[in-house]
C-alpha cells in the first residue's frame, strides 16, 4: 500500500476513456477509464479490490492545491492488460446544484477524469485499501458481491480475476440501479455469464419493472426474489459477502439476511445484539458496529 504518496506521487497516462452505460439515455455519465502505470511503483503492484488516488491540478477556492481523491481499481490484479502495467477505474461525473446560490457544481476530479484524452496524464498515488480484497486463496471460496452505481468498479475487477484463474468459484453478482439505461457494464456482464457457468450476474431495477416484467427491487430485494440462487450459498461455509455502493445499501443487505436466515446461519455473516434482535425493519445505519456486527465472511466498502 502507498507506494505513491501525495508528497511523492506517480504520473500515469491515459490509454483509453469511454462510456460504460448501458444507453445514451442514462441519467447519469459513467465512465470507464484505463491508466498506463507502466513505470510507476504501481506497475503489478495492484490487486483488484484496492483503490488508487487521483490529485486533479489546480486549487480550490482558498488557493490549495485540489485534495486526493479515491477511485476503485475495476481491473483484475494482472491489470487491464494482462500484466499489471494498465489499471482501470469507473467514474461517475459528480454534478450538483449548490444549495445557497442555486448554482450548478461540476464535482472536480470525477469530471477532470472524464474529461481527459488518451495520451494526457494524470497524477496519482496509492495503492489503497488492505480489507476489500479477495482472500488468499480466492478457490475456497463463493462469493456474493452487491454493488450499486460505481460500486460495480472493484467486482468488475474481482470477477475478471475469478473467472480468468479458473477458480471454479461460484460468483452471483447482483447490480442495483434506478433504471435500465443506468446499468453498468451490461453488455460485457452479460457475455461473462453467458461463457462461465460458476458465475450469475443479476439486475435490480429499482425505479421500474424488471428486464423480464417483475415488480422493481433493490440490490438486497434479490436475496429473497431470487432465494433459489441464494438460499443454498448463504448455507454454504465457503460463501463470503461483498458490498459495495451508496452508503446505506449494506443496511439493506443485512436485514433481508436477518429476515431469511435461521439464527446460526446469520450468525455467520452477522451478529446481532439482544437489544435489536426484534423490528428488523426499523434497524438504522448507525446501528452498524454497535449493535449489528458483520463478521469476517462480510467484506463493504461504501461512500
Ligand atoms: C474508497 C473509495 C472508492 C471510491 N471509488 C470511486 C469510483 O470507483 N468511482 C467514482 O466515481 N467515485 C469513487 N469514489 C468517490 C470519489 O472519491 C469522489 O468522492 C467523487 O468522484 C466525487 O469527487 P469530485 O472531486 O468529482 O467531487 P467534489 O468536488 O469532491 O464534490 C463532492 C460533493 O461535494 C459537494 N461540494 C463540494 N464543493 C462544493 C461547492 N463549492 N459547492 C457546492 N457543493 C460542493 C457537492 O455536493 C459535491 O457533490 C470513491 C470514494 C472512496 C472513499
Amino acid at each position: 500500500m502507498h507506494l505513491l504518496t501525495p508528497v511523492k506521487p506517480g504520473v500515469a497516462t491515459v490509454v483509453s476513456n469511454e462510456r460504460c452505460t448501458a444507453s445514451r439515455k442514462s441519467s447519469g455519465f459513467v465512465r470507464h477509464l484505463a491508466l498506463d502505470v507502466s513505470g510507476t511503483p504501481l506497475e503489478g503492484a495492484f490487486l483488484s479490490g484496492q483503490s488508487f488516488g487521483v490529485i486533479p491540478p489546480g486549487t480550490d477556492q482558498f488557493g490549495r492545491q485540489h485534495k486526493l481523491r479515491l477511485y476503485s481499481i475495476a481491473s483484475p490484479t494482472r491489470g487491464e492488460d494482462g500484466s499489471g502495467k494498465i489499471l482501470a477505474t469507473t467514474v461517475k461525473r459528480t454534478i450538483d446544484e449548490h444549495w445557497e446560490s442555486g448554482k450548478l457544481f461540476l464535482g472536480v476530479a470525477s469530471n477532470y477524469l472524464c474529461d481527459l484524452r488518451v495520451g494526457d496524464k494524470v497524477t496519482v498515488t496509492g495503492p489503497n485499501g488492505k480489507r476489500f480484497l479477495l482472500p488468499a486463496d480466492p478457490a475456497a471460496h463463493d462469493y456474493l458481491f452487491f454493488a450499486t452505481g460505481t460500486g460495480i468498479a472493484p467486482f468488475y475487477g474481482m470477477i475478471r480475476e475469478l473467472l480468468g484463474r479458473d477458480t471454479g468459484s461460484r460468483v452471483v453478482f447482483t447490480m442495483g440501479s434506478p433504471y435500465a439505461t443506468d446499468l453498468l457494464y451490461h453488455r460485457e456482464l452479460t457475455d461473462l455469464a453467458e461463457r462461465h457457468a460458476n458465475f450469475t450476474y443479476l439486475t435490480a431495477l429499482s425505479r421500474e419493472r424488471q428486464l423480464d416484467g417483475s415488480p422493481p427491487m433493490y440490490a438486497h430485494d434479490r436475496l429473497a426474489r431470487s432465494a433459489d440462487i441464494f438460499a443454498p450459498m448463504l448455507e454454504s461455509p465457503r460463501t463470503l459477502i461483498y458490498v459495495c455502493g451508496i452508503a446505506g445499501m449494506e443496511l439493506g443487505v443485512f436485514q433481508r439476511l436477518a429476515e431469511r436466515l435461521s439464527e446460526p446461519a446469520r450468525d455467520q455473516y452477522l451478529r446481532v445484539d439482544a437489544s435489536a434482535r426484534e423490528n428488523i425493519a426499523n434497524w438504522e445505519r448507525r446501528m452498524i458496529n454497535k449493535e449489528l456486527h458483520p463478521t469476517r465472511r462480510v467484506f463493504l466498502e461504501v461512500y
